[in-house]
């Protein structure tokens, strides 16, 4: 399976050519209204988000700022500040414990990049690389540390998420170390689709070998295998999830373990709300 070439990083969701648009116009009422249900999945609750609070100007909201990033791009540095926390909305990051290395951790719509100022650590810990194009929305790491004691529903879901991250951590750890290059390629790409809401998206053979931590000549021919049984597809650059299915029982048990974390802070989450 060949797995070069293609503008890698671009996602194709026509709803989120729209939200860049209307982010780059600056029409924060308008993107918002565009991209509401997509956060009203995640942790970001469009409730915080136009509630006025004591001690706080104008809610989230004021403070909130769309962005787009792109493929490649660094959100924070291992032993550098924090300097804005990013609510991914369209996008994906992924949590490198280096600069270099396989990836322990991924972070979409359901989560957020940044949150250990909640916790009171400064310094980020880990690398956080965009590894899908898309939007975003960020806060300054002052005004998130300003506004959070105002917002205890997103300081709940802030808390939740932060000790969901820790067990993601602990289990790709673990996942990297003992499973079969198949079965956590597999893993990988039903969480990167979960994360990006798409079953598309632009990879390279490169950056699958470095985010699992293995040779390139191991991606090819755990690709090829999943290729080779209809569970995916790939064309210029793109690879399409054929199967998801057939794709999660070729995946490790990870995969399963990983997703109930994820989904206790999103039911958390919702459950508050109502
Ligand atoms: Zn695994």
């Amino acid at each position: 399976m060949p797995m070069h070439g293609g503008a890698f990083g671009e996602r194709v969701v026509d709803l989120d050519a729209q939200a860049v648009a209307l982010a780059h116009a600056q029409h924060r009422a308008r993107y918002l209204a565009v991209v509401g249900p997509y956060i009203r999945g995640g942790i970001l609750a469009r409730d915080e988000l136009h509630a006025r609070r004591p001690g706080s100007q104008a809610g989230l909201l004021g403070v909130l700022e769309p962005v787009t990033l792109r493929f490649g791009e660094v959100l924070h540095e291992p032993g550098l500040p924090i300097t804005h926390v990013y609510f991914p909305v369209g996008c994906v990051v992924c949590l490198q414990a280096a600069a270099e290395g396989p990836e322990v951790g991924l972070i979409g719509y359901e989560g957020a990049a940044g949150i250990s100022l909640a916790l009171g650590v400064e310094v980020s810990s880990a690398r956080a690389l965009v590894q899908a194009s898309g939007t975003a929305l960020r806060i300054k790491a002052a005004h998130f540390k300003k506004a959070l004691p105002h917002c205890p529903a997103l300081q709940r879901s802030v808390y939740l998420y932060a000790d969901a991250k820790l067990r993601q951590a602990r289990q790709t750890i673990a996942c990297n170390r003992f499973h079969a290059a198949e079965a956590r390629l597999a893993r990988w790409l039903l969480m990167t689709g979960d994360r990006a809401r798409s079953d598309e998206f632009f990879l390279t053979q490169a950056f699958l070998a470095e985010m699992l931590g293995v040779r390139r000549a191991t991606v090819n021919e755990a690709a090829g295998a999943l290729q080779h049984r209809d569970l995916i597809g790939y064309n210029r650059g793109k690879l399409r999830i054929l199967d998801r299915k057939g794709l999660e029982a070729a995946a490790c048990r990870c995969y399963a373990r990983l997703e109930r974390a994820s989904v206790r802070v999103r039911t958390d989450a919702a459950l508050q709300r109502h």
